[in-house]
């Protein structure tokens, strides 16, 4: 399979990636960060083998540029599979009406307008093909709200919204879209949301055990493998110390196990 993955410069994108071409697919590797796309894309075709995986430097929020990423594709790369629209990212922690006007336009032009200009470039060649698989990656916060976090839970409802949407839209066809909504994660989330406050984004994960990004990955995998006949609608995986978006159990009961 060809599998075009967003937000692959770092934690869920870039472990979906190494999974994927573990398994022996080929990867085309999308986000801002040029140069660490091209270490990852080097080293997976050093790994995997020469033509794994490509390098594809995107800002999602630009729907133009999205739209012709796509289509400049080399051509033997043209043909996604599987598209994982895994771009995210949480701004600030603080009440409704605290968070800036940035903020708030930052969260929902690459959590919304990011994954729906996801959808308009890469549904019409899959529809075309006849073929395609349609990840979306939500969140608990696609189901939970907690305090502080009520803009960035309202654009992982939207990407629930528009995941199951596109699934009305689609079921009569082949395509299949799948959204893939994980709970704590340790990965540099914590550190962007926080802009950079290093101690800060270590006490989200301090003192409980979160979900590594692979296995993340390994729920993206899982749910693109399924026989055809199969559509994996939702997958909500937590850590076993969390129950819900803001409920994670922390200290020694929960580290001992
Ligand atoms: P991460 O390590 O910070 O990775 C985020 C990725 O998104 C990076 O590769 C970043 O790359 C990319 N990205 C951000 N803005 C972008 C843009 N405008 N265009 C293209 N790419 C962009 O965070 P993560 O935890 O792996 O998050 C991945 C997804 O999982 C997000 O949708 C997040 O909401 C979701 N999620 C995370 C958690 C968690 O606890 N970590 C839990 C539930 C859901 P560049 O900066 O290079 O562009």
């Amino acid at each position: 399979m060809t599998v075009f993955i967003t937000g692959a410069s770092a934690g869920i994108g870039a472990a979906t990636a190494h999974a994927f071409a573990s398994g022996g697919h080929r990867v085309v590797l999308a986000a801002r960060s040029a140069d660490t796309l091209a270490d990852l894309a080097r080293s997976l075709n050093e790994r995997h083998g020469e033509n794994t995986a490509l390098a594809l430097p995107l800002d999602v929020t630009d729907a133009e540029a999205h739209a012709r990423a796509i289509t400049d594709l080399p051509s033997d790369w043209r043909d996604i599979d599987v598209a994982v629209l895994n771009a995210g990212l949480a701004k600030g922690l603080s009440p409704v009406w605290e968070n800036t006007v940035e903020e708030v336009n930052q969260m929902v032009d690459v959590n919304v307008k990011g994954v729906l200009n996801g959808i308009r470039a890469l549904i019409p060649g899959m529809l075309d093909r006849a073929r395609g698989h349609m990840v979306i990656i939500g969140s608990t916060a696609s189901h939970f709200v907690y305090p502080g976090g009520t803009i960035y839970c309202a654009t992982k409802h939207a990407v629930r919204a528009l995941a199951l949407g596109l699934k009305q839209d689609l079921h009569a066809t082949p395509l299949r879209v799948s959204l893939v909504s994980p709970g704590l994660v340790e990965t540099d989330f914590s550190l962007v949301r926080f802009s950079g406050d290093a101690q800060r984004a270590d006490a989200v994960y301090s003192d409980t055990v979160a979900l590594t990004p692979e296995d993340v990955a390994e729920a993206v995998v899982w749910a693109t493998t399924q026989p055809s006949r199969v559509n994996v609608q939702e997958v909500l995986v937590t850590p076993r110390a969390q129950a819900a978006g803001g409920a994670i159990a922390r200290g020694d009961e929960v580290l001992n196990v």
